[in-house]
């Protein structure tokens, strides 16, 4: 492997490591998540290398001895601006980047393609963020293949007529009939099914000009967090913590 890397990727998280050098996450189309030390990156010229949200071609150096990467240099094509200073969004954004640090996927590029657009999408427009939520959460469920297709229960194959209430199952971590599930609490409604049924082919982009009732969408997103939070088997730290 060759020691000198350029990688094109958004930084998910940064960390302090001790007193002057920061620990970054990045996350790339080719090789999905990359743990990478910026040294003195807490003080000085260094400091602002790889902010957090950003989106830049990174240098990074591999140690092979220590299998540990370091980031040199970047050159930032994204720095968002409307997302650091809306709480709300920044909130949102944290969501979008522990979402790609959680799912095991073989399509890194699919991930990254909708993560970057997720986040010009709020950049551009932070007071939509709800939308973008659950457009960003429908399409990361269908690419990481767990989404169901809500026509047919997955457990009985019975077909759901379109008035159909749903429930979820959280051992198949899919809606179901009512028959089929396992738990009282998660409901998707018929109005909500509709439109994750007319979305599910569309682009992250395209779904996004699609609207939806303000009152629908809080009740999709109690949906589809449990339903992330099911598929992550354990829960997002995002979700947990009451942010979103
Ligand atoms: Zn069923």
């Amino acid at each position: 492997m060759e020691r000198n890397l350029k990688v094109r990727a958004v930084v998910t998280s940064v960390k302090p490591l001790g007193d002057i050098h920061k620990s970054v996450s990045l996350f790339s189309p080719e090789s999905g998540l990359i743990y990478a030390t910026v040294y003195g990156g807490r003080k000085g010229k260094k400091s602002s290398l790889a902010p957090l949200f950003s989106v830049g071609d990174f240098q990074v150096y591999h140690n092979p001895v220590k299998n540990e990467y370091s980031i040199i240099e970047e050159d930032c094509l994204f720095l968002p601006q409307n997302i650091n200073t809306d709480i709300e969004a920044t909130y949102t954004a944290s969501y979008f980047c522990e979402t790609v640090t959680r799912i095991k996927t073989d399509t890194p590029q699919m991930v990254y393609n909708l993560l970057v657009s997720a986040l010009l999408a709020l950049e551009k427009t932070p007071e939509n963020r709800r939308k973008i939520l659950i457009d960003y959460t429908w399409k990361l469920l269908n690419i990481s293949g767990t989404a169901a297709e809500l026509t047919e229960c997955p457990s009985c194959s019975r077909v759901l007529p379109e008035n159909e209430v749903l429930y979820f199952s959280t051992s198949l971590m899919s809606p179901v009939c009512r028959n089929c599930s396992d738990t009282e609490s998660i409901v998707l409604l018929p109005g909500s099914r509709k439109y994750l049924i007319y979305t599910q082919k569309m682009s992250f982009e395209e779904a996004l000009s699609v609207q939806l009732y303000e009152t629908a969408q809080e009740r999709l997103i109690q949906t589809l967090l449990r339903y992330v939070n099911a598929f992550c088997r354990y829960p997002l730290k995002t979700i947990s913590s009451g942010m979103l």
